[in-house]
């Protein structure tokens, strides 16, 4: 992809709300996700040449302005054209082609970063395995569904939650035998990882979330940080290379020749890292300033260190494009390797 594309999907990623104009109706329903860095707000995906991102939107202030003329959509930045055609794509559930499930936003960790079982009213609570089902099938109907992907915030436990994740993935692979399922649970035993395989899960995400065990002691205080290691290389033998990745946010205090050497050891046993900047907002700005150091995050940087996971991987012979679920697939919230560049 050219690189003028790349840099305007890393300025907007980095960037504020999109401001809508005054009365403007949104062509589709409107996403308000519970996990993911836009947790919370009311986003919407837009998309040019191949790219996509999830923006917040709003229509009393933004870093970037929609134009709709008379139906031909653009993106302004300080009053000069930044795109000049951009389209508004449909979400299944959380994320375009991909019905994307929190099963519960409630958590009993305190990861700091995570501002899931801040929100306020708990959407998730109605969320059956059967009114799940129903909500997939529902949306088959009406738009391209590729795939399917739950994530949870643990409650009472690591066990009883992936029983619960379990559950849903049985229930899923019943009714649509031949869809890839993502699953993002936190784990505490190989058990659990080959419940969820044997369930009918393909693909694996746990999140180690940063490359230094010092900074995830501050972020993740009640995680551990050698078994999320322990529970990846587990999940490689279970799911295989090339379908088992994990979250490491940049931008809290670790340097770019951490992330190098993470990346190449998680690379090393068959994990495809994922990388996000991180992002504030004020559940988490305060609580995260007070236990690590915010790097400034630019673009330059976002860049540079996408194309070094792209030759990581390329090295250990791995692609994100193994992947048919979450992150790697929905590509809204990062530059993606393979696929952005
Ligand atoms: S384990 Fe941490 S990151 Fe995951 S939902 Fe709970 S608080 Fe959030
Ligand atoms: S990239 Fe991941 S966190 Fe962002 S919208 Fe897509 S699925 Fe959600």
């Amino acid at each position: 992809m050219e690189e003028d594309l790349i840099a305007k999907k890393a300025e907007l990623l980095i960037g504020g709300d999109v401001l809508l104009p005054e009365g403007y109706r949104m062509p589709f329903r409107i996403s308000r996700s519970t996990a993911g860095p836009g947790a919370g707000k009311r986003s919407a995906v837009f998309s040019f040449g191949n790219v996509r991102v999830k923006k917040g939107i709003s229509y009393d202030s933004g870093d970037f302005e929609l134009i709709d003329d008379n139906g031909s959509l653009s993106l302004r930045r300080n009053g000069k054209e930044f795109i000049d055609a951009v389209e508004i794509m449909p979400v299944v559930f959380h994320s375009p082609e991909q019905a994307f499930f929190n099963l519960d936003q409630r958590c009993i960790y305190n990861c700091r970063f995570c501002t899931s079982p801040l929100l306020k009213g708990d959407v998730t609570r109605s969320l059956t395995d059967e009114k799940i089902v129903e909500m997939i099938r529902d949306s088959m109907k009406e738009q391209k569904v590729i795939s399917v992907a739950l994530t949870s915030g643990v409650i009472v436990s690591a066990e009883e939650t992936v029983k619960r994740m379990v559950s849903c993935v049985r229930a899923v692979r019943k009714e649509f035998p031949d869809i890839p399922i993502g699953v993002e649970p936190y784990v505490d035993s190989v058990d659990q990882i080959i419940a969820l395989k044997h369930a009918g899960a393909d693909e694996m995400k746990i999140n180690l979330e940063t490359p230094r065990e010092d900074i995830f002691k501050n972020v993740c205080p009640e995680l551990n940080y050698s078994l999320t290691l322990e529970m990846l290389k587990d999940s490689v033998k279970i799911f295989g290379r090339g379908k088992v990745t994990t979250n490491l946010i940049f931008g809290i205090g670790e340097s770019d020749d951490d992330l190098y050497n993470c990346m190449s050891m998680l690379a090393s046993f068959g994990c495809v890292p994922g990388l996000r900047g991180i992002r504030l907002n004020d559940m988490n700005r305060e609580s995260m300033m007070s236990v690590c150091t915010i790097d400034h995050m630019d673009k330059e940087r976002m860049i540079r260190l996408a194309h070094m996971q792209k030759k990581i991987l390329e090295e250990h012979d791995l692609t994100t494009l193994t992947f048919r679920t979450m992150c790697f697939e929905c590509g809204c919230c990062d530059l993606v390797p393979f696929r952005d560049l």
